[in-house]
Formats: structure tokens, C-alpha cells, sequence
């Protein structure tokens, strides 16, 4: 099945682009201000409405995403305040860690104070903000952030690996290589590959960092979703639940993979589908209690999911080698 292309790389779309960079930069500053002065409203159109469409955009097209995100436009806005140093391999590499890392703490703490506490939520956010401009002026491009510390890069390579649409990147008009592997708006459906690397062919690719992140996130997600909100003193059951999940996970993905011996990138599609339909799965029901909808939309929601990702799988199975 090929590929859909949309906006076509011509001026329109370069209007369109930075229309919606400047949309994402002012919803962000309206989102944090609203994040202090009506946290209820905010807080419930942020986690119900917001975040549960960006998976389902990395599934259909990380380009899109990757082209509005406001901490996006700030880190390639950093690099007007500082010289564009390209980063080493090490430094490359020791970031990354630092964003899965990053990952794996963020998200189990939006059942300790994110998800109902709009102040707090409102400085996250604002100093990951300052991260992003900060690293842009120490570091080429969008290279230090928005390619390896990103907390949300990781999903974004995983569901994004076999985009349905083809989308003309809408940052870089001419690319310096700043991130010569992994680069999703270089070469989206090949920047899973590239990071697992030469692990792939060698079978041991759950070993990797990124190997490692993809056998997890099933289970991850298992363990946040049957975690509900707690105050900071619960971390200890929190961090349980997720990390304890993904460890799990992580245990049954490379048995699995011991056992059967599937090839590296369809395992790895594998779990990145497994993940995609588990997330919706859990989140539809929160999503519409949360939103006082019809409870008939949250079997709706986990339908479309399967669906879709299902769609979605049996393409990326067929391309995966
Ligand atoms: S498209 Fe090129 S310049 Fe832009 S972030 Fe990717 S590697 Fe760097």
C-alpha cells in the first residue's frame, strides 16, 4: 500500500507550516496560562483531548506533530541565541539516555500531581520550555533536543516508524545532518532502524536502548493505566506499577524473542502496536468519565483503535525486513 503524500514541499505549504508553528506557540502560552488561572478546564481539555490525539498523529504522520510542537519551535529557536555546536557521538547518545529516562519518570507522575494540579503542571512545562530554548542555543539545530532529550521523541519513533501519510518535513528547509542517525524528519521510516543499528541483524536488538524501550512500553502502559491518580507521598506504588510493568514486559518480549526468533523490526512493530491499541484501550474509559460523554463513545474509541492500528500493523509488517 503506498503512501498518501500531502502538502507538497511549494510555498503554500512553507505558509501553512509556520502558521501552524506560530498556532502551537500561542496555544502553548494560552495553555499555560490557563493552566494557573482555570486549571479545571484546562487540565481536563490537555490530558482528555489533547495527548490522546498525538499517539494516534504518530501512527498517521509524526511530521505533523513534529512541525506545530511549541517546544520544538523554541529549541530551533534557541540556536539564534548561542553557536550551533554539532554534538559528539557520546553526547548524542548520553542525551538520548537521558530522555528515556526522562520518559519513564514524567509520565508515572502525572498520577502524582500532573494530571489534577494545573500550577504544577504549568512549571513542568515551563521548564521543560526553557530546556528546549536552552539546548538550542548550545547545540546544532534540534539535535539536543528535540532529537534525543525530548520525552516524547521515543513514541514518536516508535509509532512513527511506518507513517500512513507522507509529509513533507515543515522545519529544516535545507538539513545540516544535525543528527546524522534517527532523525524522524529525515527519514522517518528508517529512523528505528538506524537505531537499532547493526543489533538488528545480529538478533539483539532488545538490548539496545531503543530495543529495550519498545519491548517495554506494552507493560508500561499496563501499569500506568491501573495506577489512578495519588497524592506525591504514593511514588513508591506509582513508580511500582510502571517500572514494575515494564520490567515485566520487557521479560516476556525477550523470551518471546529467544523463542521464536522473529525478525528485529517486525517484533519491534509488533510492540509498537500492542502498545498503541493498550493505550487507547485503557484510555478510552477515563476519556469519557473524565468528559461526561455517552458511555457508548469508549467502546467507539477502542474499535477505531483497533482498526486503525490494526490497518496500520499489517502495513508495517510487510515493509518490515
Ligand atoms: S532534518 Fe536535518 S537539520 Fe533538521 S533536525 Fe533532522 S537531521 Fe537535523
Amino acid at each position: 500500500m503506498a503512501r498518501l503524500h500531502v502538502l507538497p514541499p511549494d510555498d503554500r505549504a512553507e505558509r501553512l507550516w509556520a502558521l501552524g508553528r506560530w498556532g502551537g506557540l500561542l496555544g502553548f502560552a494560552a495553555l499555560l496560562l490557563a493552566l494557573v488561572v482555570e486549571p479545571r478546564p484546562a487540565l481536563a481539555s490537555l490530558w482528555n483531548i489533547a495527548v490522546p490525539l498525538l499517539p494516534a498523529s504518530f501512527f498517521v504522520a509524526p511530521a505533523f506533530w513534529r512541525g506545530v510542537c511549541p517546544l520544538s519551535t523554541l529549541n530551533a529557536f534557541g540556536n539564534r541565541l548561542g553557536p550551533a555546536r554539532l554534538m559528539t557521538p557520546g553526547q548524542s547518545a548520553a542525551i538520548g539516555a537521558l530522555g528515556l529516562v526522562l520518559f519513564h519518570v514524567i509520565v508515572p507522575a502525572r498520577h502524582l500531581g500532573l494530571n489534577t494540579d494545573g500550577p504544577l503542571l504549568a512549571g513542568a512545562l515551563g521548564a521543560i520550555a526553557l530546556l528546549a530554548l536552552g539546548l538550542g542555543a548550545a547545540f546544532a539545530s534540534r539535535s539536543a533536543f528535540c532529537n534525543a532529550l525530548c520525552p516524547v521523541l521515543p513514541v514518536e519513533r516508535l509509532y512513527g516508524q511506518a507513517p500512513l501519510l507522507a509529509v513533507s518535513r515543515g522545519r529544516c528547509g535545507t538539513c545540516t545532518v544535525c543528527t546524522p542517525v534517527g532523525c524522524l524528519d529525515l527519514a522517518d521510516d528508517k529512523a528505528m532502524r538506524q537505531l537499532i543499528g547493526p543489533a538488528r541483524g545480529l538478533g539483539r536488538w532488545t538490548v539496545t536502548p531503543f530495543g529495550l524501550f519498545a519491548a517495554s512500553l506494552p507493560g508500561f502502559i499496563i501499569g500506568y493505566g491501573l495506577t489512578p491518580d495519588v497524592g506525591g507521598h504514593a511514588w513508591p506504588r506509582v513508580y511500582a506499577a510502571t517500572l514494575g510493568g515494564a520490567a515485566a514486559s520487557y521479560a516476556i518480549v525477550a523470551l518471546a524473542v529467544r523463542l521464536l526468533r522473529p525478525r528485529p523490526m517486525r517484533a519491534v512493530t509488533a510492540c509498537a502496536a500492542l502498545s498503541g491499541v493498550l493505550y487507547y484501550w485503557m484510555t478510552a474509559p477515563i476519556v469519557v468519565r473524565n468528559l461526561a460523554l455517552p458511555p457508548a463513545i469508549a467502546p467507539g474509541i477502542r474499535g477505531a483503535a483497533l482498526v486503525g492500528i490494526g490497518l496500520w500493523a499489517v502495513r508495517a509488517l510487510r515493509r518490515a525486513d
